[in-house]
């Protein structure tokens, strides 16, 4: 059984992040998708219970996907519940740097957790968090970009 993991900060969940998880979910016995605990940041707009239950919302039809929270070192977290693997999405060249910076120090952090990646969907290549929220900012339609519940979300979060 091979149990991976797929952390990020999901504020909030797109259309592109439920591509990578419910793919990771076709290929993993068991997929964790890990919301970073970012309690204090101050450019997270949805706090952690919220991130978590729109996850969970957006992906309550795959049995295999668990959506939980987590604080401290993503390779320990990993760790913690048996992933061998953590997966990453990437979209174009920019999401590389920083990607292969992280890679390369979570394989000296924790040689046994490796890291997969998978690219973007050409539907979804141009789906970042930060712009569906600058778009929804701007009363733009997001409704492509995001599920139901969450461009919801954004549109009550940017009316009150
Ligand atoms: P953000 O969405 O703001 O880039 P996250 O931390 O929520 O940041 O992203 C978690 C992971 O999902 C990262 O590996 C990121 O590259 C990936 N990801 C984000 N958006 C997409 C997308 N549209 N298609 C594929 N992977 C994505």
């Amino acid at each position: 059984m091979v149990t991976a993991l797929y952390p990020g900060s999901f504020d909030p969940i797109t259309l592109g992040h439920m591509d990578i998880a419910t793919r990771s979910a076709a290929l993993f016995d068991k997929v964790y998708v890990a919301v970073v605990d970012t309690r204090s940041s101050k450019s997270i707009m949805f706090n952690t219970e919220e991130r978590v239950a729109l996850c969970r919302d957006a992906l309550c039809d795959y049995p295999n996907i668990e959506v939980v929270p987590y604080t401290g070192l993503t390779v320990a977290f990993a760790r913690k519940v048996g992933a061998t693997v953590m997966v990453r999405g990437l979209r174009m060249g920019s999401d590389f740097e920083y990607e292969c910076e992280m890679a390369l120090n979570n394989q000296k952090l924790a040689p046994d957790v490796d890291t997969l990646y998978l690219m973007a969907s050409l539907d979804h290549i141009y789906i970042k968090s930060s712009l569906i929220k600058e778009i929804a900012a701007g009363e733009g339609d997001i409704s492509h970009l995001v599920p139901n519940k969450v461009a919801v979300a954004l549109r009550d979060r940017y009316r009150s």
